[in-house]
C-alpha cells in the first residue's frame, strides 16, 4: 500500500515536471527572446568601424521587392525588411520567400503614420498600429526570429514604450530600431554627393549611380553600420543592383539585425519579479545614449 502510494507520488511529480518543461519549452519557442521596447529610439548599432553592414528595407512590401529579392540572392546578402503591415496581404508570397531566403521581417507600422502626440493621447490606436502589423507578419517570422520594429519617420515617444511593453506579446521587441546610413542628402562644394538617402535622391532627380556613390562613400567613412534603403522605388534597385557587388568587393560582411551584438542587451532574459519598465531608470539593462 505504501508502495504503491509512493508510485503513485512519483508518476505525479514526473508529470508535473514534464508538463513544465513542456509549457517552458513551448513559450520559449514562441517569444524567441524577452526584449523591451526602448524610451528612445536605438541611435547605436555599435556596427559602425566593424565592416559589417546589416542592410534594412522600409515601407514595403511593392511589386519592387520580388526583383530586389533576386540582386539579394545573386550577391548572396541577407537582409532585414521592415514591411507596413497593410500591405502584406496584397504580397504573401513576396513575404513568404523573405522568410524561406533568410532574410528578416520587421514591423514598421500598421500604415506609415506619424506615431506623435496623437498616438500618446491615443494609446488604443497605438496598439492597433503594432499590434496588427504583428498579427500581420507572424505567418512570416522563423522560430527564434527576434522581433524588431522600426519607428516611421524616427518619431517616437518614451510613453509609447511604457504602454506597449505592458502588452505580453508586443513587449518582446527590440525597438524602435535607428539607421547608421542613408539618412540624408549631402553634397560638398565641388558637387560630390558624400552621402545619399534614396528617397530624398529621387526627389532630386539623381541617377541610381550618384545615389550609390553617395551611399559608398558615407559607408567607407563610417566602416560599417545599419543601413536605411527603401523598396518601393525601381531606382532603388537599380541602386542595390549598383553597389552591392562594390561593398562585397571591398570585404564588408553582410547580417541581418538578428546578427547585430549590441542589440543582445535588449534581448537580456528577465524574471517574472523584475518590473516591466515604466522609466528609464527601472530598465533592467542599461539605456542607450542620446
Ligand atoms: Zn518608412
Amino acid at each position: 500500500m505504501v508502495l504503491r502510494a509512493l508510485a503513485f507520488v512519483v508518476t505525479a511529480v514526473v508529470t508535473v515536471a514534464l508538463s513544465l518543461a513542456f509549457l517552458t519549452y513551448s513559450a520559449s519557442r514562441i517569444d524567441p527572446a524577452n526584449a523591451y521596447f526602448q524610451p528612445t529610439n536605438i541611435y547605436r548599432s555599435g556596427l559602425q568601424g566593424t565592416g559589417t553592414l546589416a542592410l534594412t528595407f522600409d515601407d514595403g512590401p511593392s511589386a519592387f521587392t520580388g526583383a530586389l529579392l533576386d540582386s539579394l540572392a545573386r550577391n548572396n546578402v541577407k537582409a532585414t525588411f521592415f514591411v507596413v503591415g497593410a500591405r502584406v496581404r496584397h504580397h504573401s508570397d513576396v513575404l513568404e520567400r523573405m522568410m524561406r531566403e533568410g532574410h528578416v521581417i520587421a514591423n514598421h507600422s500598421f500604415n506609415h503614420s506619424r506615431l506623435g502626440r496623437r498616438y500618446a493621447n491615443n494609446p488604443e490606436l497605438l496598439h492597433t498600429q503594432i499590434g496588427r502589423t504583428n498579427e500581420a507578419i507572424a505567418p512570416f517570422i522563423r522560430p527564434g526570429q527576434g522581433l524588431y520594429f522600426r519607428a516611421p519617420y524616427g518619431i517616437w515617444r518614451r510613453a509609447h514604450a511604457e504602454f506597449l511593453n505592458a502588452d505580453p506579446v508586443l513587449k518582446h521587441y527590440v525597438g524602435p530600431v535607428y539607421w547608421d546610413i542613408g539618412g540624408q542628402v549631402a553634397v560638398d562644394d565641388e558637387g560630390t554627393v558624400r552621402a545619399a538617402a534614396d528617397w530624398d535622391c529621387w526627389s532630386k532627380d539623381f541617377t541610381a549611380e550618384q545615389c550609390g556613390d553617395g551611399y559608398l562613400r558615407e559607408i567607407k567613412r563610417k566602416g560599417g553600420g545599419i543601413v536605411l534603403m527603401h523598396d518601393i522605388r525601381e531606382r532603388s534597385l537599380w541602386m542595390v543592383d549598383y553597389v552591392l557587388p562594390k561593398l562585397t568587393a571591398a570585404g564588408y560582411k553582410f547580417v541581418t539585425l538578428d546578427e547585430v551584438p549590441r542589440f543582445d542587451q535588449y534581448k537580456t532574459p528577465v524574471t517574472e519579479d523584475v518590473p516591466v519598465a515604466s522609466d528609464e531608470g527601472r530598465l533592467p539593462f542599461a539605456s542607450p545614449a542620446r
